[in-house]
């Protein structure tokens, strides 16, 4: 699909566009940067900060993937949105991180939505026990901005739309409760599954296999 079809596409549905570039050249994201985005994600910190580190600095980077706590100071300050953290054990060490290097780390609770055990996340209670947390201060240097969610992998849209369905009204609840600003950001929806994501309320699409091509993994 092109890049401006797909990123007119989500500015209509006031989403925002993370174009995934795990595996992907340096080349890769050139092309797409010369079109004018601006934020890329990625699941693998080495990864990350090599591109990082060769690419123009207004780019913002997402780190998406599954997040060691021992990797954490590696990744801090370095993503400007951390969309998977999926433990309380996490979240402490990204907050310690954090206010080593002076810094608010923004970032989004991962919540599991798919039946799939290698998918992640943070069930009903732990989300519960993390944003009241957060509401008594406990985090000062980190900011967090919302939810993301992977849907089980399967053409079946009856089985996505219900998990989407049970992420936004997660997400909704959570948001009533939120004492500080800015909890707004619901990303989910991915190359085969944003468009059911975008009816469900998404507010950021991570897309992948659809802009770049299929990974070749070695
Ligand atoms: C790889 C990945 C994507 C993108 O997947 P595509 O199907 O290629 O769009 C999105 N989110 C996460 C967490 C990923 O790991």
């Amino acid at each position: 699909m092109s890049y401006q079809d797909l990123s007119q596409e989500c500015r209509q549905a006031n989403a925002t566009l993370v174009a995934v570039s795990k595996t992907k050249p340096i080349s890769a994201i050139e092309g797409l940067y010369a079109q004018g985005q601006r934020i890329f994600g990625e699941n693998r910190i080495e990864e990350m900060l090599e591109k990082k580190e060769a690419l123009p600095d207004d780019i913002e980077w997402h780190f998406i993937g599954t997040l060691q706590t021992k990797k954490v100071k590696k990744l801090i300050p370095n993503a400007s949105l951390i969309h998977s953290v999926d433990s309380i054990k996490l979240l402490d060490e990204i907050n310690k991180r954090s206010e080593q290097h002076n810094v608010v780390t923004s970032l989004l609770l991962q919540v599991k939505i798919a039946k799939e055990e290698s998918k992640h996340g943070l069930d009903a209670t732990q989300l519960m026990d993390i944003m009241n947390g957060i509401n008594k201060g406990g985090y000062p240097n980190i900011h967090c901005r919302g939810m993301m969610g992977m849907a089980t992998f399967t053409d079946d849209k009856s089985t996505v739309s219900s998990e989407f369905e049970y992420l936004k009204s997660t997400f909704d609840q959570a948001k009533r409760k939120a004492t500080w600003q800015g909890f707004d950001t619901l990303s989910m929806g991915m190359s085969g599954d944003y468009k059911l994501a975008l009816e469900h309320g998404s507010t950021m699409v991570r897309i992948g296999s659809l802009l770049f091509g299929a990974r070749e993994y070695v």
